[in-house]
């Protein structure tokens, strides 16, 4: 997986990125993010809730 999408405002972590505000470096596998993190943009939705993005559309 390359990336997950939230559902709810749609911020997409992005495995490539990371996300360093989060503590994550770019690489940090989906897999390697904790089950109870949530959304930085929305803070409602948690991993459990994002969509899998296998490849994004231009
Ligand atoms: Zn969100």
């Amino acid at each position: 997986m390359d990336a997950a999408r939230c559902p709810g405002c749609g911020y997409t972590y992005r495995v490539a990125e990371g996300n360093e505000l989060e503590g994550f470096a770019a690489g940090t596998a989906w897999s390697e993010i904790p089950d109870d993190w949530t959304c930085p943009d929305c803070g409602v939705r948690d991993k459990v809730d994002f969509v899998p993005v296998v490849r994004e559309a231009a």
